[in-house]
């Protein structure tokens, strides 16, 4: 499929776009059958604290900040071994890019937690917080990353992928990093034998276009490393983003159809070199995340336990959503409701201390703001 292909695809509306969401099942249902898949993981962004201002973000602080906070390690670690004990196969570290944090604090991390939770995945760092914490520590993004891997790494988040084109990045976030630099990144995991996923913010200022180029990208770069896990588009949660209040001719996200033609034109385009295709329930709700299991979707990401980062922006749809709940949303849709890992391996476990938990049990953005300021002490 060419760029121009692929930019008719997001644009059908009506029947031809009923009838392009039958291809995008069909064409689900050969290359990975009726399952829907799931991973029982926690959330810990574990500062808020930010150099970088990206007007579409909500979650990051100045340092001077009253809501500022960061997480002291062993704060981070007894988090991610509290989600061991209640069935978690993964945590996933993300934060903001914090000025006195850099590539060997993330390195200790994932030793910390490692030592303390051995049987843990460690989905960590995405290529904005790998190309910081290598240029403060004095390394090279491959530096960082073999030592993050020899630390316990197990996969690397192929998010601040927003769109991948300079102009739209400059617009959305000017001193984000780069697509090449996104790339660089990218490749450089997968060089080192670190899977990630991929991602696309959409409903902002993006054109079909850009979209398109964004999946090709993707697919061509997927042909040379296959070192992509999934793909996983992220809608814009427009509420709280700075970008959205400034700017008139900013969407407030994408409307329903243009987030169906969205995935289902992913699942035509990626499918058969991604063939993961991920809703967020965080960005969408539970109810959007279950349509969207008839086009094209077959994983229903993570539990999360706790999420800063959609929720500052004003996505309100909550930071737990249980295993049970995400089977019995996926029963509902007349799917097979699959347990895996980070890296897409079935588990077998069907039962979780965590299915007794509510959302607030583990505290929110609020309470973690209040307690852990960031001049608190970190070691
Ligand atoms: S998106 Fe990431 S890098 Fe940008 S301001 Fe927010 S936390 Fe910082």
């Amino acid at each position: 499929m060419n760029l121009g292909h692929v930019r008719r695809l997001l644009t059908l509306r009506g029947d031809d776009l009923v009838a392009l969401g039958r291809d995008a099942d069909a064409r689900r249902r050969e290359q990975v059958g009726d399952d829907v898949t799931y991973v029982v993981n926690r959330n810990i962004n574990f500062t808020n604290v930010c150099a970088k201002s990206c007007h579409f973000c909500a979650f990051a602080r100045g340092r001077r900040s009253e809501q500022a906070y960061l997480l002291p390690e062993g704060e981070i670690v007894r988090r991610a071994v509290e989600a061991w004990e209640l069935g978690a196969s993964e945590v996933c570290l993300q934060a903001g890019l914090h000025p006195d944090v850099d590539g060997m604090d993330y390195v200790r991390l994932v030793e910390l937690i490692r030592a303390a939770a051995p049987g843990l995945h460690l989905h960590a760092f995405s290529p904005a917080e790998v190309t910081w914490g290598a240029g403060r520590a004095g390394l090279s993004v491959v530096q960082l990353l073999t030592r993050l891997r020899d630390a316990g790494l197990g996969s690397v988040p192929g998010t601040s992928a927003e769109i991948l084109d300079d102009g739209v990045r400059r617009e959305l976030a000017p001193g984000r990093i780069s697509t090449a630099q996104w790339v660089e990144v990218i490749r450089g995991a997968h060089d080192l034998g670190i899977p990630t996923t991929s991602t696309m913010m959409f409903g902002h200022l993006e054109t079909p276009e850009h979209v398109a180029a964004h999946l090709l990208l993707l697919r061509d770069l997927q042909r040379e490393t296959g070192g992509f896990t999934e793909f996983v588009p992220l809608a814009f949660v427009h509420a709280e983003a700075p970008l959205f209040a400034r700017r008139p001719d900013v969407r407030p996200g994408a409307e329903s159809d243009e987030i169906r033609a969205v995935y289902a034109t992913a699942r035509m385009v990626l499918g058969e070199h991604i063939p993961n295709l991920q809703v967020s329930w965080v960005k969408h709700g539970v109810d959007e995340a279950r349509d969207l299991l008839d086009w094209g979707v077959n994983d229903l990401g993570g539990t999360l336990i706790n999420e800063s980062i959609s929720t500052t922006a004003g996505a309100g749809h909550g930071q737990l959503v249980t295993p049970a709940a995400l089977r019995g949303l996926i029963e509902d849709a007349g799917r097979v409701p699959v347990e895996r890992t980070t890296l897409y391996e079935r588990c077998h476990t069907v039962e979780h201390p965590l299915d007794a938990c509510e959302d607030g049990d583990f505290g929110s953005y609020v309470t973690t703001a209040r307690d852990y300021a960031w001049s608190a002490p970190r070691r």
